[in-house]
């Protein structure tokens, strides 16, 4: 059987070639007629550069049509994506053509010159270009190809994508995900969330990411639904689209924003079937209120790079705010508490997961891969986490940003909700930093809603206000108040950033 994903994917694309995929800001439309045809081309060209399938194709370019299409045809062709965010740099540049080699680099326009003497560099062959309106020499190669190409087979186990991560903790890795492993997870979340006939997606997420590229748009081409399809987050054209759509897919910062907006009601989202939330903890706070003004119960599900999602809130069941819900069907999870036994309940431990979608590995690091797996073919996820009596897990923070003062554990979370909690507190962030005693101290880094009557509470009231509710060396050390945040692009909190800044304030 040919397990090439694209072409599960096309198998369910409707049978009229004229029904809408995406559907673009200025009101242009890409019909699954245009996507079979225009993939078929790159395909095509992909073949005709000389490039075999297993070779790398690597592409910095803006969330477009185009770069979509780019996507497919690469999986028609056999070669593996390897998509990455337009934010990148020369630096990390460098180190992911060097690292993956790819045959093709297809760079934004502004970026030519660097990509040109990078690509030399790496020995990547050849370097086309895309641009931010879908324009470009990547384009121009494509056009005389033929607009039908035979998807050529592919193994469940052979490479569709790597993608680099998004290295909160150290240096970037590649991901290894085979056309099995995407192909299990698509099937799955498609199912999962019961995708339907008559489904419109608002895809407001960046497709560099297994977010917006694997998870959103699978499930929408699979279900062969229309996408609205928008080059980036944006609260007032949310705010236009959501009437006419029926499942969204965000980051948590995306519906904060949403609820600043005094207009986004119940009937902003008379359409809407599903709201899911992810890649960064939802506050349970954005949870409630989100209820209370829609009437929707956001469904936060978890998971990561290196293997899609994981586990979800159940959609026929209770949605339970502050969870992630249970292990999706086919992943099979394990949290492992201290001494390397299964954690209690109750009890937080290293959460570990197999299951179909779970990557191959990380591209050219056979120790790193090894060190990640357990001998019965486990992978540690890095997070920690805990089970509740019904089998709901909750995410404590990653296992590097556990904060080790005094010879005792801290999970940054239990300290981050009781902040949360007090007047005023938009968010927080718990960090270790070093301490001549502790090792680590607690140091919490705290935001004020932007509107709080009064800024009521100062450092050190803060730390009174938590005292009495922690044990003592749980209670911050430290408080700092800040504007914001520092997120990457999905909406994470870089906490490496935070402790390089903090570390080094000399006013402690
Ligand atoms: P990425 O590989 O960029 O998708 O990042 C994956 C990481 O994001 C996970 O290992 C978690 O630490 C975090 N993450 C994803 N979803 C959630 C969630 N719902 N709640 C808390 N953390 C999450």
């Amino acid at each position: 059987m040919n397990a090439n994903l694209y072409s599960l994917l096309a198998a369910h694309f409707p049978g009229d070639p004229h029904a809408p995929c995406l559907i673009l800001p200025d009101g242009r439309v890409w019909t699954y007629g245009d996507i079979e045809r225009a993939s078929a081309r790159m395909a095509n060209m992909i073949v005709a550069l000389g490039l075999k399938p297993g070779d790398r194709l690597a592409a910095q370019v803006e969330k477009t049509p185009e770069a979509l299409v780019l996507y497919l045809a690469s999986l028609r062709a056999g070669t593996v994506f390897l998509p990455l965010n337009p934010a990148y740099q020369r630096q990390e540049l460098e180190h992911f053509l060097q690292d993956a080699t790819p045959g093709l680099f297809v760079c934004r326009p502004p970026m030519r010159a660097l990509a040109d003497e990078l690509a030399a560099a790496a020995g990547v062959a050849q370097v086309l270009e895309l641009d931010d309106a879908g324009r470009g020499s990547l384009i121009d190669a494509a056009a005389p190809h033929a607009d039908e190409f035979a998807t050529l087979p592919r193994e469940k186990s052979d490479l569709a994508a790597i993608l680099y991560t998004s290295g909160t903790t150290g240096r970037s890795k590649g991901a290894m995900l085979s056309h099995g492993n995407l192909a299990h997870n698509a099937r799955t979340l498609h199912e999962y969330w019961h995708f339907q006939t008559g489904d419109v997606l608002l895809h407001m997420l960046p497709t560099f990411h297994v977010h917006g590229l694997f998870v959103a748009c699978h499930c929408a081409l699979l279900n062969g639904s229309a996408m609205f399809f928008e080059p980036k987050f944006d609260a007032a054209r949310a705010m236009n689209l959501l009437p006419q759509s029926t499942v969204m897919m965000g980051v948590p910062t995306y519906y904060v924003r949403l609820l600043l907006d005094p207009g986004f009601t119940r009937d902003t989202c008379r359409r809407m079937r599903l709201f899911i939330s992810g890649s960064a903890p939802l506050l349970r706070e954005t949870f409630d209120e989100f209820k209370s003004r829609t009437g929707h119960t956001i469904l936060e599900r978890y998971g990561m790079t290196e293997g899609g999602m994981f586990t979800s809130n159940p959609y026929d069941g209770e949605r339970r705010g502050g969870t992630v819900g249970f292990p999706l069907p086919g992943t099979a999870i394990r949290i492992v508490g201290a001494g390397g036994t299964p954690a209690k309940t109750g009890e937080v431990g290293g959460i570990q997961v197999k299951g179909e979608n779970v990557f191959l590995g990380y591209w050219g690091m056979p120790e790193k891969t090894r060190e990640e797996f357990t001998a019965d073919g486990f992978f540690k996820t890095g997070d920690m986490g805990s089970w509740d009596t019904e089998y709901y897990i909750t995410i404590s923070g990653r296992s590097k940003d556990l904060v080790i003062t005094g010879g005792l554990n801290v999970y940054p979370k239990e300290i981050e909700e009781l902040i949360d909690a007090l007047p005023g507190v938009a968010e927080s962030a718990v960090i270790g930093l070093p301490h001549p005693d502790f090792g680590e101290a607690v140091t919490a880094v705290v935001v004020w809603q932007k509107n709080a009557e009064g800024k009521a509470l100062s450092e050190d009231g803060i730390i009174a206000a938590v005292k009495d509710r922690l044990a003592n060396f749980k209670v911050p050390k430290w408080v700092y108040l800040v504007d914001e945040l520092p997120r990457n692009a999905m909406g994470k909190v870089q906490k490496n950033l935070l402790r390089q800044e903090y570390s080094a304030r000399p006013s402690r």
